[in-house]
Parts: structure tokens; C-alpha cells; sequence
């Protein structure tokens, strides 16, 4: 047994959690119903839930064959629906297949409909004493610290990496127990925001702790990076009167008013589909680019003012839009870097 998992089964021993309910005549049917609830739910949550089940349903047998509607009505709160139903379809899967006996390989109760590989070795461990690992998200933030893995978890090289610590430290001796004080030890001592180190029973082998950065671990979900799109206003000008065109009703902005754009530098085409002759323009002037930020892109926004001596004649039958006084504006919709350039534009 490694130290790891002596310090661990010995802090078990004084203060492990020992008293839950479906630690009490344990079988496969309690520790498998407690293990679906307490994913994503506390134990506090979980214990009146798991005792109206068993009231309704005390055996696999009774779970399959009631109605869905009523295994739903009784998770009503829980959360999580889809829990349920797998719950539901693997007591079906238990009856009809197994004899309503859940099977003891690792690779069958991890078939089971909602029973991943961690809760089929909780369920193992726990009712035949067999010496399987796990891997719930308190076992990976303790792991994760006490022997400094990087890298967010969610990450396949990551896991595996954590996969192997878990594998490696499970002892064939007592991992019920030793399965049990891992969970115990995320949830009490080595906690999200403030893990209790000086409580802890493997504080001299913590890694983290000795580099005094416990709170890095485990490594957070990168952020993704959001694409980034380029576009040129083109700001018509015209004494006090800006052009502006109102958007299709779909896609960005739509329905608002907006200024025509341009997918390059070269405004060219921009201002011929506006009808704007050479001879009109009296000066052009390129800003300096900001950034809009949508929810799925960045785009980078470059205004190039064109000032007019002369209203050109909009040529585009479908462009809907108007000449807007800047000291007289219209109440229309604006697009929100529109309505920043124009505020801009007034305060010049
Ligand atoms: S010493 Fe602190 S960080 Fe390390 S496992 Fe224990 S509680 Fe977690």
C-alpha cells in the first residue's frame, strides 16, 4: 500500500463518513441509486431523495417496472432528468438481462445506461470490496493537488494522467473504505476555494501544499477564443447628414441602421453601389480601428469617412436607408458601434 493511501484509510478510520444511508445493509441497488443521485448533487440534497426512492422502490425489480412518470415525479428537484431515465432504463436493463442482479464486471456495470467508469468502481468497491479506482470530481481536485497535475481535467491527457495516480494509490486492501475517504476527503478537507491543508491527512506528501499553490489545481477549462472578423464602415458625409442603410431583418443587427460595409480596404465597390461619383468626394479619411465583441466573434471595425460636396443619388433599389442629421436625429435603431461612432462624430 502506498503512503498516499495509508495516511488516507487511517484518516477514514477517525473521520470518514460511516453513518449515510445507503452505507447502512449495503447492496449494489442502494450504493448504484446513491451514486446516480450524487452526481452533481450534494449529500445534504440526496439523502430525503434517496429515501423516498427506496420507500417507492425497494428493489430493482420495482424500479423497472413502474411507469416513467412516476420515477420522474419522485426525482422531481433533483435535477438533471436525464439521470432518471438512464436510472429507469438500466433497472430495466438489470431485470431483463442480468436477472435483476447487477453484474460484477467492471465493463458490464459501466454498460449500464448512465453508469460511468467511476461510479461502476464506486458500486464495486463499495458492495464486493473490489480493488477498482475513481474518479469523481472531488477525487480529481485532490489528486490534481496532492500530486501537481497540471492541465484542466476536462482535458483526455490530463484524466488519463489522473486515471493512472488513482490506479496507482487504490489499495487491494479496504478500497470501500479507502473509495469512500477519497470522496469524504474532496468534500470535507481538500475543498474547492479553501481546502483545510492542516486537517489533512496527506498534507506532508502534497505537492501543491509544499509549493504553497494549492488553489492552481486543479487547471481551470481554458477559455476559447473567440474568431475575429474584419470590416470597413464606409460613413458617408454630407454637412450634417451621415448614410446610413437599415440591415435585413436576419443576421446581425438586423433591422437596424447601419452604416454600408465594405469587406476590404478598398472601398471602391462600397461606394459605387452608393452612387458616389469621384467628383463628390471632397476628402476621405480612414479612423482608427475598435473592436465589437458579439458573443461568438470579435470584429474589428475600421470607419473610413468620405465627406461629399453633393447628396449622391442612391442607386441600390433594395437599399432602404436614409440621410441622418446628426443635429436632428432620427428615432432610429442603431447598431451599437454605430451609435459609438456617430456619438463620436457629434462630439467633433
Ligand atoms: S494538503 Fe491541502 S491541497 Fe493538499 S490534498 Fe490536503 S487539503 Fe488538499
Amino acid at each position: 500500500m502506498t503512503p498516499f493511501a495509508r495516511s488516507i484509510l487511517d484518516w477514514y478510520d477517525k473521520y470518514g463518513r460511516k453513518q449515510l444511508p445507503w452505507q447502512q445493509d449495503k447492496t449494489a441497488y442502494k450504493v448504484w441509486l446513491s451514486e446516480i443521485m450524487l452526481q452533481q448533487t450534494q449529500v445534504a440534497t440526496v439523502i430525503p431523495y434517496f429515501e423516498r426512492f427506496l420507500d417507492h422502490f425497494p428493489t430493482v425489480e420495482s424500479l423497472a417496472s413502474a411507469p416513467q412518470d412516476e420515477v420522474l415525479h419522485l426525482w422531481t428537484g433533483l435535477g438533471y432528468y436525464a439521470r432518471a431515465r438512464n436510472l429507469h432504463k438500466a433497472a430495466k436493463v438489470v431485470v431483463e438481462q442480468y436477472g435483476g442482479e447487477f453484474p460484477l464486471s467492471l465493463e458490464e456495470m459501466n454498460a449500464l445506461p448512465g453508469v460511468g467508469r467511476s461510479t461502476a468502481a464506486a458500486v464495486l468497491s463499495s458492495v464486493h470490496k473490489l480493488p477498482h479506482a475513481i474518479l469523481d470530481g472531488n477525487v480529481k481536485r485532490t489528486l490534481a493537488r496532492s500530486f501537481a497535475v497540471e492541465g484542466w481535467p476536462g482535458q483526455k491527457k490530463v484524466e488519463n494522467q489522473l486515471w493512472q495516480i488513482a490506479e496507482q494509490h487504490t489499495p487491494s486492501e479496504d478500497p470501500d473504505k479507502y473509495n469512500q475517504a477519497m470522496m469524504d476527503m474532496g468534500a470535507m478537507v481538500c475543498t474547492r476555494s479553501r481546502p483545510k491543508c492542516i486537517l489533512c491527512p496527506v498534507e506532508s506528501l502534497c505537492v501543491a501544499n509544499k509549493q504553497g499553490n494549492t488553489l492552481d489545481y486543479p487547471g481551470k477549462k481554458p477559455k476559447k477564443t473567440k474568431p475575429e472578423k474584419e470590416t470597413w464602415f464606409v460613413i458617408l458625409k454630407h454637412k450634417d447628414e451621415l448614410w446610413l442603410a437599415q440591415r435585413p431583418q436576419t443576421g446581425i443587427w438586423g433591422g437596424l441602421f447601419c452604416f454600408p460595409e465594405s469587406a476590404t480596404a478598398d472601398i471602391t465597390q462600397t461606394l459605387e453601389a452608393q452612387g458616389v461619383l469621384e467628383s463628390m468626394i471632397v476628402s476621405r479619411q480612414t479612423d482608427i480601428a475598435f473592436r465589437h465583441t458579439f458573443s461568438h466573434y470579435h470584429l474589428d471595425i475600421t470607419p473610413i469617412v468620405v465627406t461629399l460636396n453633393t447628396l449622391p443619388t442612391m442607386v441600390m433599389e433594395d437599399s432602404k436607408g436614409l440621410w441622418y442629421n446628426i443635429s436632428n436625429p432620427e428615432k432610429v435603431g442603431l447598431a451599437a458601434p454605430v451609435k459609438q461612432l456617430i456619438d463620436t462624430l457629434q462630439r467633433h
